[in-house]
C-alpha cells in the first residue's frame, strides 16, 4: 500500500486544493476530507485537529486514494485547523489498528482512541495543576467536606480526580480549592523516566532457568516473530526468567510490554522489577492520574520509556519501537475485553508481534486451550519450566466429599478442612480459603414467601454485603440497603442468606478458631495500590494467619509461609454448561493451589467437592494436566469448537422486551446459510437483562476456512434497525 497521500505527489497540477483524508476519533461519521492550509505539511499517521460542525475534534490523517478521486468540490471543503506537536502514529500503527477494527468487527475511531486516549496525549500543554487537601480544614464543614477529607488524605489529583475519588461533587473540592484550603502542585507531564539498569540485580539462574533464558534472548536477537508459550509450573521462575528478556531487550535499545493482568497485582510486581532493573518501570492502567496517563502516553510515544507494565489497555499504544512484548499469566479471563471493541489482548499482542515482527512471550502455569494447542502443532515455541525453584515441591492436591464428610447445616467448612486449617494455624503456618464469591451470601430469600431479592436493572440475585450493609448487583454496580422486611409480601425478619460468600466464610473461621488472625481479599476490600500493598506487608509480616479471597489471591502473590490451600467449592465453576466452564475450573484451581507451599515448607491442598470422579478434579487430584487438556481438546475438536472452529456472537438488546425480541429475530432471519457458516438462535443471552436492557444472543459457528467476519458484515451491513437496538459483536468470545 502507498503510504504517502495523494496530495504529497509532487508535480500535481491540477490546481486543486491540496486535501487528506482524517479519521475522526470521537464522530460517528468519517472518515471526512480536509483541505491542507498553505505552509502545513501532512502525512498519514499524524494527529490532527479538524472541524466538524461547530466543533473542532482529533482526527489522524489516514491514506486513502479516494481522497484524491471521490470529489468533494473544494469550495465544501474545510481546512485542517492544527497538527498535533504529537509523534504520529506509525505504519505499523495504522495496520494494527486497521487489522483490529476488521477483525473484531468495530470502528476505526474506537480502535484508534485506545491509541490515542484524549486526556493522555492531546492536550500539549508541559504540566497539570492538581491540589490536594492541606491539614488546615474549613470551620464550615458539611457532610460532604468530611467525606472529602476522609477519603483524600494525602491525596493528590485535578479538581475532577479528586472529586471522583472522594465521591462528591466537584464543586465541593472547588469550594476548598477557591478557600485557600488546598496545596497547588504543577506537575510536569514531560519528566523522562528513569532507564532501567538491565545488569542491577541480576539473580543466579538455574541450570534449566538459564536454559530457557537463553533461548529467549536469542529470540530477541533474532529480531523477528517468534511466538513463545513459557510453561513452568507455579513457582518454577518464569518471572526471573523472562526479566532475561527484558534486561535483552533493554540492551538492544528495544521497548518491552509486559502485558499484566490485574490492576492490584501491579504493585508488589513493580517493586520485584524495580528491585531487578534498578528503577520502576512505566505502568499504565486506568487506575493513573491525568499527569501520570499524558506523561506515559507520551514517553511511549516518544520512546523514552524503555519498560512498559500495563493492563490490556497498553496492547494498542503507539510505541515507537517495541521489541517484545511478555503477557504474563496469559490464560487469563481478564485480558479479553467484554465492552466496547471486544478483543482478547493475548491475540492482539501476537498479532502485533507478528506485524511488527519481533518475540511475544505467553507466560502461565495453564496455558489457554487455545495458546496449548498451538504448541502442541508447533505454531508456538513450548519453553518449560517443570519444577519448583529451589527444590520446593508441588503441593498434594486432595479431595475433601462433601457427601461423605459434609459440613454441619448451614456452614461451608467440611471437617477434615476445619483441622488441617488447626494444625495449620498450630504450626505458625498460613492458610487461603478460596471461594470466588464476593459479599456474605450470593442469593437473600424470603422464608414467608419464597421471594428472592433481584436487581431491578438485571436478571441477577442482589448480593449480600454485611461489611458494608448493603445489597449490591455484581453485573451494573447497583446498591440498596440492606432491607428488614420482604419487599413482596412485607413480613418481618423473614429475609435469610442462603449459600456463601467470602464475608460468610469469613464468619465460620471466626467461630471456630477464634485465635487465628484472617483477612478478607476481594476487590471491595484491595481496592487500590495501596490497599494491595498492605496486604503483601501484614501477610509478608506474619499478622495474618488466614487469608479468604476470591480469585483476587489466585495469582502473583509468593507468600513463602503459606503451606495450605482450601478450596471451598470446586464444582461453582463447572454449574451453568459454559462448553469452557472445565478449562477455567481447572485453570482457577491449579492457580490458587499453586499459592501453596512455594518456599521450603511443603504445602497441601484440600478441594472441597461434592463430585471427586469429575474429570477436572480427577485430573487435579491425579496432578495430570496434559491428560486434561488432552481430553478437553479431544472433545472441542469433536464438536468442531475452538480452536477447531470459530465462534462470534451478536448481542442484540434494547430496553424494551418485544422490540428485543423482535430485532433479534428479524436479524436472525435475514442471516447468510452457507456451508461452514451456521447461525444458532436468537436465545436469550447469558445474562438475559443487563443494566435494564434486554438482551438475545444469536451465535456464529464457523469453520475455520470460512471469513467469518466479512460473513457477518455483509449480513448486518443493509440491516436498519430501530433507534433503540443496540448489536454489539463478539467474535472469538470468552464464553460459550
Ligand atoms: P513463577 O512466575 O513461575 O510463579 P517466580 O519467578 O515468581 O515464579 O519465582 C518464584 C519464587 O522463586 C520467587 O520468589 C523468585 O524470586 C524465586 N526464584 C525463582 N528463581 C530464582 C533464582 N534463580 N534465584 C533466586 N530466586 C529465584
Ligand atoms: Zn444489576
Amino acid at each position: 500500500a502507498s503510504t504517502a497521500p495523494s496530495m504529497q505527489k509532487p508535480g500535481q497540477t491540477t490546481g486543486r486544493k491540496q486535501r487528506v483524508r482524517v479519521v475522526l476519533l470521537t464522530a460517528v461519521i468519517g472518515p471526512l476530507d480536509y483541505a491542507v492550509p498553505q505552509g502545513m505539511t501532512l502525512t498519514p499517521g499524524d494527529i490532527v485537529t479538524v472541524p466538524l460542525g461547530p466543533r473542532q475534534l482529533t482526527g489522524v490523517v489516514w491514506e486513502d486514494e479516494r481522497a484524491e478521486t471521490e470529489d468533494v468540490e473544494d469550495s465544501k471543503l474545510r481546512p485542517v485547523i492544527a497538527k498535533a506537536g504529537l509523534p504520529p502514529l506509525s505504519d505499523e500503527m495504522r495496520r494494527l489498528a486497521e487489522w483490529a477494527s476488521d477483525y473484531y468487527l468495530a470502528s476505526l475511531p474506537n480502535v484508534l482512541r485506545m491509541a490515542i486516549p484524549g486526556s493522555a496525549a492531546l492536550k500539549e500543554a508541559r504540566e497539570i495543576t492538581e491540589y490536594s487537601l492541606k491539614d488546615e480544614q474549613p470551620d464550615r464543614m458539611t457532610d460532604a467536606r468530611k467525606q472529602a477529607y476522609e477519603r483524600l488524605e494525602g491525596r493528590q489529583g485535578t479538581v475532577r480526580e479528586l472529586a471522583a475519588a472522594a465521591e462528591v461533587s466537584e464543586g465541593v473540592i472547588r469550594g476548598l480549592v477557591n478557600g485557600g484550603f488546598a496545596d497547588t502542585h504543577l506537575v510536569p507531564t514531560d519528566a523522562p523516566f528513569d532507564p532501567p539498569d538491565p545488569d542491577a540485580d541480576q539473580v543466579d539462574l538455574s541450570d534449566t532457568q538459564q536454559d530457557v533464558a537463553n533461548q529467549l534472548v536469542d529470540a530477541i536477537k533474532e529480531k523477528s516473530f517468534a511466538p513463545i508459550l513459557l510453561d513452568g509450573v507455579t513457582g518454577s521462575g518464569k518471572t526471573e526468567v523472562y526479566f532475561e528478556a527484558v534486561a535483552e531487550a533493554i540492551r538492544q535499545g528495544r521497548q518491552c510490554l509486559v502485558l499484566l493482568p490485574e490492576i492490584a497485582l501491579t504493585q508488589p510486581f513493580l517493586e520485584r522489577f524495580a528491585k531487578r532493573f534498578g528503577t520502576r518501570p512505566v505502568a499504565w492502567h486506568s487506575g493513573l492520574r491525568q499527569s501520570e496517563r499524558r506523561r506515559a502516553w507520551q514517553a511511549i510515544a516518544n520512546g523514552s520509556a524503555h519498560v512498559i507494565v500495563g493492563a490490556r489497555s497498553s496492547l494498542f499504544l503507539p510505541y515507537q519501537n517495541l521489541g517484545l512484548i511478555i503477557v504474563d499469566e496469559a490464560h487469563e479471563t481478564s485480558f479479553k475485553q467484554e465492552d466496547g471493541v471486544r478483543y482478547n489482548a493475548r491475540d492482539v499482542a501476537v498479532m502485533r508481534a507478528h506485524m511488527e515482527r519481533f518475540p511475544v512471550i505467553l507466560a502461565s502455569a495453564t496455558p489457554a486451550i487455545e495458546s496449548h494447542h498451538m504448541a502442541e502443532i508447533g505454531q508456538y515455541q513450548r519453553l518449560s519450566l517443570p519444577a519448583r525453584f529451589g527444590g520446593a515441591i508441588m503441593p498434594d492436591i486432595t479431595p475433601v466429599n462433601l457427601i461423605e464428610t459434609p459440613p454441619e447445616r448451614n456452614h461451608w467448612i467440611a471437617p477434615p478442612l476445619v483441622e488441617a486449617l488447626e494444625e495449620t494455624l498450630e504450626r505458625g503456618e498460613q492458610s487461603l480459603l478460596f471461594l470466588n464469591r464476593r459479599g456474605y451470601a450470593p442469593l437473600t430469600l424470603c422464608r414467608n414467601c419464597g421471594h428472592r431479592i433481584e436487581c431491578p436493572n438485571c436478571s441477577a440475585w442482589m448480593v449480600e454485603h454485611r461489611l458494608t450493609h448493603r445489597l449490591a448487583c455484581h453485573h451494573c454496580g447497583h446498591v440498596m440497603p440492606m432491607l428488614d422486611s420482604c419487599p413482596e409480601c412485607g413480613a418481618e425478619d423473614s429475609l435469610v442468606a442462603c449459600g456463601p460468600g467470602v464475608e460468610r466464610i469469613a464468619d465460620e473461621v471466626a467461630a471456630r478458631l477464634p485465635d487465628a488472625r484472617s483477612i478478607v481479599v476481594t476487590s471491595d476490600t484491595i481496592w487500590s495500590p495501596a490497599k494491595a500493598e498492605e496486604f503483601v506487608q501484614q501477610v509478608t509480616n506474619n499478622m495474618v494467619d488466614i487469608i479468604i479471597g476470591t480469585q483476587l489471591v489466585t495469582k502473583g502473590y509468593h507468600f513463602p509461609n503459606l503451606t495450605l490451600v482450601g478450596v471451598i467449592d470446586a464444582d461453582i465453576g463447572l454449574e451453568g454448561g459454559d462448553l469452557r466452564a472445565a478449562e477455567r475450573s481447572f485453570q482457577q484451581i491449579s492457580q490458587v493451589a499453586g499459592r501453596a507451599g512455594r518456599a521450603e515448607k511443603p504445602g497441601r491442598v484440600l478441594v472441597q467437592t461434592r463430585n471427586p470422579e469429575a474429570p477436572v478434579i480427577a485430573a487435579l487430584i491425579a496432578g495430570d494436566r496434559d491428560a486434561f487438556y488432552a481430553a478437553e481438546l479431544a472433545s472441542r475438536e469433536m464438536a468442531m469448537m475452538p480452536p477447531f472452529g470459530r465462534l462470534g456472537a451478536l448481542i442484540i438488546s434494547s430496553e424494551d422486551q418485544a422490540e428485543a425480541n423482535e430485532a433479534a429475530r428479524m436479524i436472525g432471519h435475514s442471516a447468510p446459510d452457507f456451508d461452514g457458516f451456521t447461525v444458532y438462535g436468537p436465545a436469550p443471552a447469558p445474562l438475559s437483562m443487563l443494566r435494564g436492557r434486554y438482551r438475545f444472543r444469536l451465535l456464529v459457528h464457523a469453520r475455520r476456512t470460512v471469513p467469518m467476519q466479512k460473513a457477518i458484515r455483509d449480513w448486518l451491513d443493509p440491516i436498519k434497525l430501530p433507534q433503540g437496538v443496540r448489536v454489539a459483536l463478539d467474535v472469538d468470545p470468552y464464553s460459550f
